[in-house]
């Protein structure tokens, strides 16, 4: 992979139309996810069955009563640090958390409690880093880690490790969320190279539960109602992700499992979008997406691609 992987001008056009597909699929996965899962947002898997049987429609409401479409945090962050990666050609904590702070006095939707406080902090020190923490392992982090995986794609594994951390510990600094935001990061890279589902199993999610057993999932309960936290809300996307074959079939699956389903399904969506491609995003999810928000996702995609390709 890493003769592939690396960026220099050489790249053969059909690879490097492939990353241009798979990272679009990517970003709109992620805002696909976000969308469908919100609907159902906080609700068990008993109340989803009661009400929808299976939830596998666009439909907006929820908690939030959204419109058909609408996205929330999940996408809405990712968005204001790619375009801040963007701005700076390159990721840069300041720049990004500069960002966040004028995502938060837009009155965004929602916003988790980790994060309100992280900026909070940001814009009492001025320091884009928050103390390390034992217990702010939440998914505010690993859900918004994509543009920064686009921005720093043929970089080596040191670097898109440091380019993580620095995106994530704005707000969260634990090792938990670190090593699940790293781990997305770069399975997202790998998919765009080509890896398949077993090699993105064998080289990321492997080392993964080896270093960290709380992400642990071949043998645990079906994760249903996954919360907030980091543990919980990786194993209900590695089940699906691993469990399914296919973009519609994998977040299908995760956001019937409810709980932080927006987010289930955003880290899902990135990386289904990642290993599959824009063929396989549904036509009609798509055709109910924000159109802004699609648009921007498509154009964030190619331009933070071509930062290091
Ligand atoms: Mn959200
Ligand atoms: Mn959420």
């Amino acid at each position: 992979m890493s003769g592939e992987g690396a960026a220099h001008p050489g790249l053969a056009p059909a690879f490097a139309q492939r990353r241009i597909d798979r990272a679009i699929a990517a970003y709109l996965g992620l805002a696909l996810g976000d969308a469908l899962g919100a609907t159902v947002e906080f609700m068990t898997p008993r109340e989803i069955a009661a009400q929808y049987a299976v939830h596998d429609t666009i439909r907006g409401g929820g908690w939030l009563r959204l419109r058909p479409g609408q996205v929330t945090d999940d996408t809405t962050m990712a968005l204001a640090s790619g375009a801040a990666i963007l701005q700076s050609g390159g990721v840069d904590a300041l720049a990004i958390a500069r960002a966040f702070d004028d995502w938060m006095r837009a009155k965004p939707v929602d916003i988790g409690n980790t994060v309100r406080r992280g900026l909070m902090h940001f814009r009492a020190t001025g320091l884009p880093e928050v103390a390390p923490s034992e217990h702010d392992a939440g998914n505010g982090a690993a859900m918004r880690v994509l543009p920064v995986a686009l921005a720093t794609l043929g970089l080596s594994e040191d670097k898109v490790r440091t380019a993580c951390r620095a995106q994530s510990r704005i707000t969260h600094n634990n090792a938990l969320s670190d090593s699940a935001t790293e781990c997305l990061a770069l399975m997202v890279q790998d998919a765009l190279r080509g890896a398949d589902r077993e090699t993105l199993l064998q080289r990321h999610v492997i080392p993964l539960v080896n270093r960290h057993s709380e992400f642990e999932f071949r043998n645990a309960v079906p994760r249903s109602n996954p919360s907030g936290y980091i543990v919980e809300t990786m194993q209900a996307v590695f089940q699906a992700f691993f469990g399914t074959s296919g973009f519609r079939e994998c977040l299908v699956d995760v956001v019937n499992r409810g709980g932080d389903a927006d987010t289930t399904g955003a880290i899902a969506g990135m990386l289904a979008g990642a290993l599959y491609g824009q063929d396989a995003l549904p036509e009609h999810w798509l055709a109910t997406l924000d159109p802004p928000t699609r648009r921007t996702c498509e154009t964030q995609a190619r331009e933070l691609l071509a930062l290091t390709q």
